[in-house]
C-alpha cells in the first residue's frame, strides 16, 4: 500500500470464567507504530484521493489527546503532505511541549491552529470553513475523527474471509465510522456490537446513515462517565489484561470496550459457545497523555 504496514492478526484472549465463549482480538494496533488501528483504515482512501486530486495539504480537527491528530501528522509526514491541525482549546497554545500528542504531531511537521471551544463547536459551518480557506488556501479536509464515506470504505477492509467463523464482532465507537465499515462487511449470521466511548444518543442515527443492515447494536453501559473519563477500576482492568495476555489496551476506547466484553461474558449475554472477535482499534499513543493526568492526581497509572 501507500506505506509499509505490519500485520493485523487475531490473537486469542483468555477469558476469566469458563463460560464456553472463545474470545479473539484483532491486532489492528500492529498495522503501524504511529498510524495505528482504525486511524490507518480511515485515512487510506482519503490519502489516495488527496494525492489523486493533487492536494499538497491536509487539514483536520481534534482535541489535545486525539489519536486522529497523531495519525494524520504521521501519515502526512510519511507521504509528503503538509498538515494542519485545528485544535480544540486555545489555552493549549503555549503548552504544546507538555502534551505528548501535540508534541508528536509537531515533530511530524503539523502546523496548529488553536481555537476556542465555542469556535471548535462551529467548525463545520460554512463561515468557519471559509475563514480556514482564506488562512490556509487549498487543503484536503478530513473531518474530526476522520469519518466520511472513504473512511468507511477503508474500515470495510478490517474483516477478512477467515473472520466469517465469528458470531460476534465487537468494537469501540467514537464517531461511528469504524463500526459502520464493520457492519457493511459483516455476514448476516454475525452480530456487530459497538461500545461507545462517550455518552450521547446521536450515534445510532449517525451509524444508520452509513449502513443498510440491521445486524448491529450499541452497548451503552461502558463509557465510564463520558469521553476520556476513566476510573481506578478501568485502570486496574487494563493493567491486569496486559499482564495476562501481553496486549496493551488504551484507556479511551479499547480498554472500555474490552471491559464491556468481559462483563457481558460474565453476565452470559452471548449465546452459548460463541466465538467473539474484538477489534483492537489502536490508540496506544494516548496512554502517555492519560498517565500524565493520572500522575498529577496521584492516581495509579497504566503500566
Ligand atoms: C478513533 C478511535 C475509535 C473510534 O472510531 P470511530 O470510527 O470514530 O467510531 C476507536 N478506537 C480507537 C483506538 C480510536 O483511536
Amino acid at each position: 500500500m501507500i506505506f509499509k504496514l505490519g500485520h493485523s492478526i487475531n490473537q486469542q484472549v483468555s477469558v476469566p470464567d469458563n463460560k464456553g465463549a472463545e474470545l479473539f482480538i484483532k491486532r489492528e494496533d500492529e498495522i503501524h507504530p504511529f498510524v495505528s488501528g482504525n486511524k490507518y483504515r480511515k485515512l487510506k482512501y482519503n490519502l489516495l484521493e488527496a494525492k489523486k486530486k493533487g492536494f499538497k495539504t491536509l487539514l483536520t480537527f481534534g482535541g489535545a489527546f486525539s489519536n486522529h491528530i497523531a495519525a494524520v501528522a504521521s501519515a502526512g509526514n510519511l507521504l509528503g503532505f503538509k498538515t494542519i491541525g485545528v485544535i480544540r482549546g486555545n489555552e493549549l497554545e503555549d503548552k504544546i511541549s507538555d502534551n505528548e500528542t501535540l508534541s508528536f504531531a509537531k515533530q511530524n511537521g503539523m502546523q496548529f491552529k488553536f481555537v476556542s471551544r465555542a469556535d471548535y463547536r462551529d467548525k463545520t459551518s460554512k463561515a468557519f470553513l471559509a475563514k480556514l480557506k482564506e488562512e490556509f488556501n487549498d487543503f484536503y479536509l478530513i473531518p474530526e475523527g476522520g469519518t466520511n464515506i472513504l473512511a468507511i470504505k477503508g474500515c470495510e477492509e478490517i474483516l477478512t474471509e477467515a473472520d466469517n467463523v465469528f458470531d460476534y464482532i465487537c468494537c469501540a465507537v467514537g464517531t461511528g465510522g469504524t463500526i459502520s465499515g464493520l457492519i457493511n462487511c459483516s455476514k448476516p449470521s454475525q452480530q456487530v456490537l459497538g461500545f461507545p466511548a462517550l455518552k450521547g444518543d446521536f450515534l445510532r442515527q449517525d451509524i444508520s446513515k452509513f449502513v443498510a443492515k440491521t445486524n448491529w447494536d450499541l452497548i451503552t453501559d461502558y463509557h465510564f462517565g463520558g469521553y476520556a473519563k476513566i476510573n481506578e477500576e478501568l485502570v486496574t482492568f487494563i493493567n491486569q489484561f496486559k499482564k495476562t495476555n501481553a496486549i496493551p489496551l488504551d484507556p479511551v476506547y479499547t480498554g472500555k470496550m474490552m471491559f464491556g466484553v468481559f462483563d457481558l461474558i460474565n453476565k452470559d449475554y452471548f449465546k452459548k459457545d460463541s466465538k467473539i472477535l474484538a477489534i483492537h482499534t489502536g490508540g496506544l499513543q494516548g496512554i502517555k497523555g492519560m498517565n500524565s493526568v493520572l500522575k498529577n492526581k496521584n492516581l495509579s497509572i497504566i503500566e
